[in-house]
C-alpha cells in the first residue's frame, strides 16, 4: 500500500469512500456482510482511511461503516465525518448533530471531520452567525473531539481562495473534486496550487469522476489497452480507473484519495493500483490528457475575462460557462447549486443576447447561445432545493 505523511500520521492514500454501499432497491437496506467484506480485504491490504459523511445514503453510510469497523481496534484506522451545512434551512444545536454522528460511528473523536460541500451556494450558511456552524465545530476541535479540521469543496477556485484566506489557520486540509478531466474542466489544478499556497493538505473526491473515468468509451478506453499492447501487454490487468488514479498519484501534496467502492472486484482493482508507485510514461499521460480533450462537451472558455467588462448586465461570463462545461459534461448536482448561490440578474437568464462578449473573445465562442442553453439546462433541474428537504427532515428526526 502506498502511505502518505501527514502531519504525524501515515494515511493510505487509497481511502475507502463509504457513500456508495449496495443496498436493496426497495427497503434501502445496506448489505453489511458485503460491506464487512469489502472492509476486510482493503483493511488486511493496509487500508486505514475511511470516509463518510452525516447524510450519505440517508443516512445509513456512518452506521454501516460503524458496523464494519467496529470489529477491528479503533486507534487502527482513521474516521473521516462532514458536517451537513449545505443541508440546512434553518439554524439547528449543530453540537447535538455532531454528537449524533459520533453516536452513529460509535466513537468519541473524529480523525478528520469536513465541512460539507462548500459552494457558491451553501457558503453563505457556513457563514452564517445564526447558524453559528463554524464557531461551534471549532469548538468540538478545541475540546479534542476532532483531530484535523478541513472541507469538501465544489466551487470555483476564486471562492475556494476567498474562503481559505478568511479562514487561515482554521483548516487542515482541503477536499476537492480532481482528476484528469477535472484538472482543465473545473480548473482543479488551479485549486490544487491555491490549497498548497495556504500550507495545507490535498483529499481528492470523485478520482473517477462518478465512474465515467472508470469506465471509459470503448474508442478513448481503445487507446489506453493499445498502448498497453505496444508494449508487450504485460500487464493486462490495467483498468481505465487505474490510470486515473496513477495520475493523481503522481501529484506529491494528495495525500488521501478517495474512492467510493461497492463491489468487492472494485476493492481488488483498487488495490492493485496502490500496492506501488507506477509512474506514468510521457506516452500514457499525453493518451489521457487527449482522452480528457474529447470527453469535453462545452466551449473552450480560457477565462481571460476579455469579455467581461461590456457585458451591459455584468455577467461573470467566465463563471457561467464554466457551470455550462460541467453540465454538459453531465448534469449533476454540483453547477445546479453554483448557479443558485447567485443573485437573479446574475444568472445565464439575465442574458440579453447582445454579443458584446463573443465580439471580444479571442476563441470567437457563441456566448449568448451557450447561456441561451445553460438557462435551460439549470431550469430542468436537478435542483438543490428538491433534495434538501428530505435531509432536513432526517436532520429534525436524528434531533428529537
Ligand atoms: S450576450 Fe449576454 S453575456 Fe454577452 S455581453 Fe451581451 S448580455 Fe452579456
Ligand atoms: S473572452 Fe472568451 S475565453 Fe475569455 S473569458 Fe470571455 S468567453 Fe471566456
Amino acid at each position: 500500500m502506498i502511505y502518505r505523511m501527514f502531519k504525524d500520521l501515515k494515511l493510505s492514500q487509497l481511502g475507502f469512500g463509504c457513500m456508495r454501499f449496495a443496498s436493496d432497491p426497495e427497503t434501502g437496506e445496506i448489505d453489511q456482510a458485503k460491506v464487512n467484506a469489502m472492509f476486510d480485504l482493503a483493511i488486511r491490504e493496509g487500508v486505514n482511511y475511511f470516509d463518510t459523511a452525516y447524510p450519505y445514503l440517508g443516512g445509513k453510510s456512518e452506521l454501516a461503516m460503524a458496523e464494519a469497523l467496529s470489529r477491528y481496534p479503533r486507534e487502527s484506522y482513521y474516521i473521516a465525518d462532514k458536517f451537513p451545512g449545505h443541508s440546512l434551512t434553518a439554524p439547528i444545536d449543530n453540537i447535538a448533530l455532531f454528537n449524533v454522528s459520533l453516536r452513529k460511528c460509535r466513537t468519541d473523536y473524529f480523525d478528520f471531520y469536513l465541512f460539507h460541500n462548500i459552494t457558491e451556494w451553501s457558503e453563505k450558511y457556513y457563514e452564517s452567525k445564526e447558524y453559528h456552524i463554524i464557531p461551534d465545530i471549532l469548538r468540538m476541535k478545541e475540546e479534542g473531539k476532532i483531530r484535523h479540521l478541513g472541507f469538501s469543496f465544489h466551487g470555483g477556485p476564486d471562492l475556494l481562495e476567498d474562503f481559505l484566506t478568511r479562514h487561515e489557520g482554521q483548516f487542515d486540509f482541503v477536499q476537492i473534486q480532481l482528476n484528469y478531466l477535472d484538472w482543465t474542466l473545473q480548473d482543479a489544478k488551479r485549486k490544487y496550487e491555491t490549497i498548497l499556497s495556504h500550507g495545507l493538505g490535498v483529499w481528492v473526491m470523485e478520482p473517477c469522476r462518478g465512474g465515467k473515468l472508470a469506465v471509459l468509451p470503448e474508442k478513448e478506453s481503445a487507446k489506453l489497452k493499445d498502448l498497453q499492447q505496444r508494449n508487450g501487454g504485460h500487464e493486462p490487468w490495467l483498468s481505465d480507473a487505474s490510470y486515473s488514479f496513477r495520475f493523481l498519484q503522481e501529484l506529491p501534496e494528495v495525500k488521501v484519495i478517495l474512492s467510493g467502492m461497492n463491489e468487492l472486484f472494485q476493492v481488488e482493482d483498487n488495490l492493485r493500483t496502490f500496492r506501488e508507485e507506477k509512474p506514468l510514461s510521457t506516452e500514457e499521460r499525453d493518451i489521457l490528457m487527449d482522452i480528457a480533450e474529447n470527453l469535453k462537451q462545452g466551449v473552450p472558455c480560457t477565462a481571460c475575462r476579455y469579455c467581461c467588462d461590456g457585458c451591459p448586465v455584468g455577467l461573470d461570463i467566465p463563471y457561467l460557462l464554466e457551470c455550462y462545461n460541467d453540465y454538459k459534461f453531465d448534469s449533476s448536482i454540483t453547477p445546479s447549486m453554483r448557479i443558485d448561490g447567485l443573485a437573479e440578474e446574475k444568472r445565464p437568464a439575465a442574458c440579453i443576447g447582445c454579443g458584446q462578449c463573443t465580439h471580444a473573445c479571442p476563441q470567437k465562442i457563441d456566448v449568448p447561445s451557450a447561456l441561451s442553453e445553460l438557462a435551460e439546462m439549470y431550469e430542468k433541474g436537478p435542483h438543490w432545493s428538491e433534495q434538501v428537504s428530505k435531509r432536513v427532515k432526517l436532520i429534525q428526526e436524528d434531533l428529537r
